[in-house]
């Protein structure tokens, strides 16, 4: 090479250089981001607020932009339009294909301008009151392409004009970058949805195993928040009604409004609060048709006027929810245990979520999904609120109301394994059953409520001296039983012998309670079946009748 040639080549370097320098310094225009690199626009954006919404390309272009200099641009509820534009230089001698994205994917009316090299603007118009085709790139979020000149500075424009929040996410990268970053977010939504989805076909079917009714409200409740959650990420737009840009608007709050509603009817069935709290039901029961009321109202009223009613009756219905759970939870029921723990966790999601856009927490991927993280485990919650109801209604089928001891039915079953495992491994198994004496007498004497009260009493006794693996059962009105597994006639007769001291030391009226037991043993004869095994400790206690009560009687082969 010649030094000339060296010299030349030299200067004409120096002289870009100084030409680009002086011109970035000049419009202050932003270097296109490299291979690779997601460049959050925010702090690089300048700003018009338009709020007659009136102006066109030519008016604002010729106007006094502000620069945003901030991390983000959200500008809450606002019936102007917002201007933003945006200077982009390539100072390298290859064309630069850049995507421009916007990612929040509500905004009404959204158009871009870009310059064409004869001079002239190309406009893109979209935003989700157009049809999801009106999106150069079918994404739930908007992204428009664009080609930066080698050696060039270019200036982008952009027009927002919403009923909503007017939320400015505007991202620049390349187009590997942008495909990195798209294909990591699929992968997310995938596993989320995917677990609403299995969270609303496994409760689908416990509905049709279990038919309880609270398994229905919690399957309409996860499928309108899931979808509302959907509607929020701009996949139902771009999936479920691509071609209806009206229900794409109108579901946002259709799909609130349900979810507040079938949240409230099955709060009202899983906590029980009809019998719970009748007052507090009642309240529930305006509050849903509150919603019904406003759901009614979205074809004739618009965005704007509906969603501040909307928020205020969000707000009522989730201290209502939470009120609910606590008077539940004090009262007792166990479902409300995760009930209470659900909403905590979509409430946290929410506050991490309001702390970080107020920007006393950092943003990271766990702040910005913290909703959305918060809502799903919510959900799995309240299914697990589900499965303990069918737990306690499972408890209660094998439960006695009065006593709260086993009933007859457990017995009967209890008494078929017992024996059919004793049988088995060779091993001795007792039955007692234990009557009181003169029952009807203390009925008579002291009242019902009295005899109640006495039933309830030797019940805990039961309960006190019955451990593990013996089980315990209301065989029938005051009559008792006790099954034995592993146990000899002797031990057996420990236990009896044990049962009427304590029951004698227990002072109940004026007339001191005893019992008659009959016991019998699996050695003591050949029995077969249960009902065998019953009939002879029956015999047993029969006797014990006979032979003048309050005594125990073992049967004799
Ligand atoms: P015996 O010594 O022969 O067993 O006399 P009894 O009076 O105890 O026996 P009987 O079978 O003639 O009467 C049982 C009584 O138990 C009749 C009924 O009033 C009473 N009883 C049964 N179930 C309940 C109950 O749930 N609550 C109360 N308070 N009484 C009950
Ligand atoms: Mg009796
Ligand atoms: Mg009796």
């Amino acid at each position: 090479m010649s030094v000339r040639a060296a010299a030349w080549r030299m200067l004409a370097g120096l002289s870009l250089w100084l030409c680009l320098g002086l011109v970035q310094a000049e419009a202050s225009a932003l270097l296109a981001p490299q291979q690779g690199e997601m460049l959050n626009l925010a702090p690089h954006l300048q700003l018009l607020e338009d709020p007659s919404g009136q102006l066109g390309l030519e008016q604002v272009q010729a106007m006094d932009f502000r620069d945003n200099q901030a991390d983000s641009a959200n500008f809450g509820f606002s019936h102007s339009a917002w201007w933003v534009r945006v200077h982009l230089s390539n100072p390298s001698a290859q064309i630069r294909h850049l995507m421009l994205r916007q990612d929040y994917p509500l905004i009404d009316w959204l158009d871009f301008w870009s310059p064409q090299p004869d001079g002239s603007w190309q406009v893109r118009n979209t935003g989700d009151r157009r049809p999801f085709a009106s999106r150069e790139i079918h994404h739930r979020d908007f992204i428009f392409s664009l080609d930066l000149p080698p050696y060039s500075e270019q200036t982008y424009y952009l027009r927002y004009a919403s009923a909503g929040p007017i939320n400015i996410g505007l991202s620049l990268s390349s187009a590997q970058a942008l495909f990195e970053r798209i294909s990591l977010e699929q992968l997310a939504y995938g596993f989320y949805y995917g677990a609403f989805l299995s969270l609303v076909l496994y409760n689908l079917f416990m509905f049709l195993v279990v038919r309880d009714r609270a398994f229905f409200f919690y399957l309409l409740y996860v499928s309108c928040y899931g979808l509302y959650m959907a509607v929020h990420n701009g996949l139902s737009y771009q999936f479920l009604w691509p071609d209806n840009p009206r229900l794409a608007n109108d579901s946002l709050l259709l799909l609130l409004g349900m979810s507040l509603l079938w949240a409230l009817q099955f709060a009202r069935g899983i906590l029980a609060t009809r019998q719970l709290a009748p007052r507090l039901d009642r309240l529930s029961q305006v509050l849903q048709g509150l919603c019904v009321l406003l759901m009614l109202g979205i074809p004739g009223f618009s965005y704007g006027q509906l969603i501040q009613p909307f928020a205020a009756l969000t707000l009522v219905i989730t201290l209502q929810l939470l009120l609910l759970g606590v008077v539940a939870l004090l009262a007792g029921a166990r479902p409300a245990r995760y009930y209470l723990l659900a909403w905590s966790a979509l409430l946290v999601g929410v506050v991490i979520y309001m702390l970080k856009s107020f920007g006393w927490l950092p943003h990271n991927v766990l702040t910005q999904n913290a909703f959305q993280l918060g809502s799903l485990i919510e959900m799995l919650l309240l299914s697990l609120a589900l499965g303990s109801r069918v737990r306690e209604l499972k408890r209660s089928s094998y439960l006695d109301a009065l006593t709260g001891l086993c009933n007859r039915r457990h017995f009967d079953s209890q008494m078929h394994k017992e024996l059919q495992v004793a049988r088995q491994l060779g091993r001795p198994l007792s039955l007692l059953l234990l009557d009181i004496d003169h029952f009807k007498r203390f009925n008579d004497n002291h009242g019902h409520q009295a005899g109640d009260r006495a039933l309830q009493k030797l019940a805990r006794l039961l309960q006190c001296q019955v451990r593990k693996p013996f089980i315990a059962c209301r065989h029938g009105g005051e009559e008792f039983a006790v099954i034995m597994p592993n146990s000899s006639a002797e031990d057996a007769k420990v236990l009896a012998e044990r049962l009427r001291r304590e029951l004698a030391n227990l002072d109940e009226g004026d007339v001191p309670l005893t019992l008659s037991i009959g016991l019998a043993s699996l050695a003591d004869g050949p029995f077969e079946q249960p009902e065998q095994l019953f009939a002879a400790a029956d015999e047993a206690l029969y006797a014990a009748k006979r032979g003048g009560r309050d005594q125990l009687v073992c049967y004799q082969g």
